[in-house]
């Protein structure tokens, strides 16, 4: 049997299993505009079993972002899976087979990654919201020791989005970079990269008031209360300026001669010498960064609210939709 119920487009299907059913079970999530329709879901989720580079993760947690509400909304209709498809990029969780050319991870180990490579080129239809899913090897990595899996779900593709945007920019030990967005998954991981891996002298981000107390804790010396103040008008100018709210069109005014802008969300007409760029995920970019999540560095935020249970996928979308997540949220238990 099953029972279905939508929210807002996202269909979240229940459905029990036979003891006698291959496994993987089926993906309890299915994002859809349409009734569940499990058994198309069941065909695929066959099919992209075949690869033998490929593990089979037990879902234990699956950190949300941005993309997964914007994929629900139809926003990238040229290049989105077809439809019904499991939403969910980031997985923690653990391997319960291995391909026969999976070579360093091996069933049992405890991994974390996002399951995506292109995040935007056709994601995989079996996402990680789920009780169980299907990545590359070379798309995981090992679970930071001193991490749980909720906090480990939160991490991949926001940190693997701030370290690609900072090493684009050249940023290096003594510069300095002003961070808007500072609040957000993204932003949270760059201000903590900035300082600790990439050696920034100066760290400045921006947030609303009652955020600009986080952005100092987690290694920013100057938090702009956007409310209140115009990052441009700032005497200062930086070598650097990491935008994730679409503000490139300011930020460009706010640059030494020579200085850097990365968006990694453009809103209208990129300014120059701003640039875009979309993250590509791979799992040694998280091995490279786990000494700093170990050492306690680099530090995972969870927004207040925390963790959503799976039947409130519905509200964990909503909440994200809104854009005033702080750092990330998290489905756990699935
Ligand atoms: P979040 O949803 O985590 O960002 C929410 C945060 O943004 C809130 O804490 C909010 O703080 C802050 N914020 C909103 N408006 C402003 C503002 N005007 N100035 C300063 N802070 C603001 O998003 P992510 O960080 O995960 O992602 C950011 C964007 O980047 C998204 O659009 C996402 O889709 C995109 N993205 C693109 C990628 C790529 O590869 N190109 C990869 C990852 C993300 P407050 O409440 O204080 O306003």
């Amino acid at each position: 049997y099953h029972t279905c119920y939508c929210l807002s487009g996202l269909s979240v299907c229940q459905r029990s299993w036979s003891e006698d059913e291959d496994s993987p079970p089926l993906p309890r999530a299915v994002l859809a505009w349409e009734p569940c329709r499990c058994s198309e879901i069941r065909v695929k989720s066959r099919r992209s079993r075949s690869k033998e580079d490929q593990v089979l993760i037990k879902v234990v947690a699956a950190g949300l972002n941005p993309v997964d509400f914007k994929r629900m909304l139809g926003v990238f209709p040229d290049s989105d899976s077809p439809l019904p498809s499991v939403p969910g990029y980031d997985v923690g969780g653990v391997v319960l087979k291995v391909g026969s050319q999976v070579r360093s991870l091996k069933v049992g180990d405890e991994v974390y990654g996002n399951i995506n490579e292109k995040g935007l080129d056709h994601p995989k239809t079996s996402g990680t919201l789920a009780e169980y899913t299907v990545a590359e090897e070379n798309l995981l990595a090992l679970k930071p020791r001193n991490l749980g899996f909720v906090e480990a779900a939160s991490i991949p593709l926001a940190i693997g989005t701030a370290y690609q945007g900072l090493e684009k920019t050249g940023l290096s030990s003594g510069q300095s970079i002003l961070v808007l967005g500072g609040a957000g998954g993204v932003g949270t991981m760059v201000i903590q990269l900035a300082k600790h891996v990439f050696g920034a002298s100066k760290v400045v981000a921006t947030s609303s008031s009652a955020k600009l107390e986080l952005l100092k804790s987690l290694g920013a010396d100057l938090a702009i209360d956007y409310t209140k103040d115009n990052f441009e008008d700032l005497p200062e100018k930086f070598d650097v300026i990491y935008d994730t709210v679409g503000q490139s069109e300011r930020a460009v005014k706010a640059i030494k001669e020579g200085g850097k802008v990365v968006t990694i969300e453009p809103v209208g007409e990129l300014a120059e010498p701003a640039f875009r760029f979309i993250l590509t995920s791979s799992g040694a970019m998280l091995e490279k960064l786990n000494p700093f999540l170990e050492n306690g560095e680099v530090k995972p935020v969870i927004d207040p609210r925390g963790t959503f249970s799976f039947s409130q996928a519905p509200e964990a979308f909503s909440y994200l939709e809104t854009g005033r997540v702080t750092g990330k949220i998290v489905i756990h238990p699935i």
